[in-house]
């Protein structure tokens, strides 16, 4: 009986017992994966309990002086550009990331409490995809514009296509990860999505706002980007312990090209990045230019392949040090503010 693609094992089948060594990743067969208990990746059940106690919803937030900001003269044409861009390529990222998880991901993932924490992230990028409907419908902004700057905007076009072209593939009807061809395709796949889209090419935008948000420019806008960004920051660690595990599941698949062909999608996302931060800031606004995105960029990515095992490549440094600031719960306590506070559990503020 083959039950990890979701086939329902008849009740009265009292002799399959769940071992929980054998709850693999990917093509499991010998586990029903509609049974949870007993866990085999503690970090995945951790990381759904973590996505919990994060519920928030963007309606919560307060967007009154965001309005009265955007309706004056304040802003300057850059800060209003920086604005623009940013909605323009999180309204259609988040809905890439959600449907990527559902129709390309899911399916694959044999482990219960994997898909687990999987249901919950879809809908947190549902969550991150109506923050971006009700800020332009606050902001009465052309929501037509913003929702189709990922066709007419070539640096957000150029960041979406790379990790659209690794959604299709799963998505071709020979896809298999039956094979270890097939597995290094999916582990591509999930690289592309979390340690490239969700932990590279979102973070340009989380800095443009948050330092807007740091000047008290727009800050509804900015206490919404850091509730997607704690967010993300789980999606994040979800995706790298997943990659690890599918990695040391499969070692014969983890080979030198197969490291060789991650390393360089890392190398071409930096270049699509530091193209996207310049495109958003052509002349730069207070304390952001674009120099300063390329050394971010590159000190990210650095993060990124360090946490999958790859070597360091470029070594810069952080120019952005109030970024891990505001990352750090701890360092900001004002960082949240009263109405979602009340509904976490104190022990989880930390991330
Ligand atoms: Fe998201
Ligand atoms: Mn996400």
């Amino acid at each position: 009986m083959s039950c990890c693609t979701g086939t329902i094992s008849a009740p009265h089948d009292l002799s399959r017992k769940i071992d929980a060594d054998n709850k693999r990743l990917l093509n499991c067969t010998a586990v029903d994966v509609n049974q949870l208990w007993p866990l085999k990746y503690q970090w995945a059940w951790e990381h759904y309990i973590n996505g919990c106690a994060n519920n928030w919803l963007p309606s919560e937030v307060s967007m009154q002086k965001d309005i009265e900001l955007w309706k004056s003269d304040t802003l300057s044409d850059a800060e209003r550009l920086v604005i623009k861009r940013n909605l323009g390529f999180f309204s259609t990222g988040e809905s890439l990331v959600g449907n990527n998880i559902v129709l390309a991901i899911f399916r694959h993932i044999t482990n219960p409490e994997a898909r687990q924490y999987l249901l919950r992230q879809a809908y947190e990028e549902a969550v991150h995809t109506h923050t971006f409907h009700y800020i332009c419908e606050s902001l009465a902004l052309d929501g037509r514009e913003v929702f189709n700057m990922y066709h007419e905007v070539d640096s957000i076009a150029g960041k979406d296509e790379f990790v659209m072209r690794l959604t299709r593939r799963v998505l071709e009807p020979d896809f298999t990860t039956a094979t270890p061809e097939g597995i290094g395709e999916f582990i591509k796949n999930l690289v592309g999505f979390y340690v490239i889209m969700e932990g590279i090419f979102f973070y340009s935008g989380f800095v443009m706002i948050l330092s807007l948000h740091r000047r008290n420019l727009m800050t509804g806008i900015g206490e919404q980007f850091q509730y997607i960004l704690r967010d993300e920051s789980i999606h994040l660690n979800f995706g790298i312990d997943l990659i690890n595990a599918i990695k040391e599941e499969n070692p014969h698949v983890w080979r030198a090209d197969l490291q060789a062909e991650i390393v360089q999608m890392i190398l071409d996302a930096v270049e699509y990045e530091v193209q996207y931060a310049e495109s958003c800031l052509p002349d730069g606004i207070l304390g952001l230019n674009k120099g300063l995105f390329r050394e971010y960029v590159q000190y990210i990515a650095d993060r990124r392949l360090e946490r999958i095992g790859l070597p360091l490549h470029f070594g810069s440094s952080n120019p952005f040090k109030w970024m891990s600031e505001t990352i750090d719960l701890g360092k900001e306590k004002n960082f949240f503010e009263t109405r979602v506070t009340e509904y976490q559990s104190g022990g989880l503020l930390v991330w």
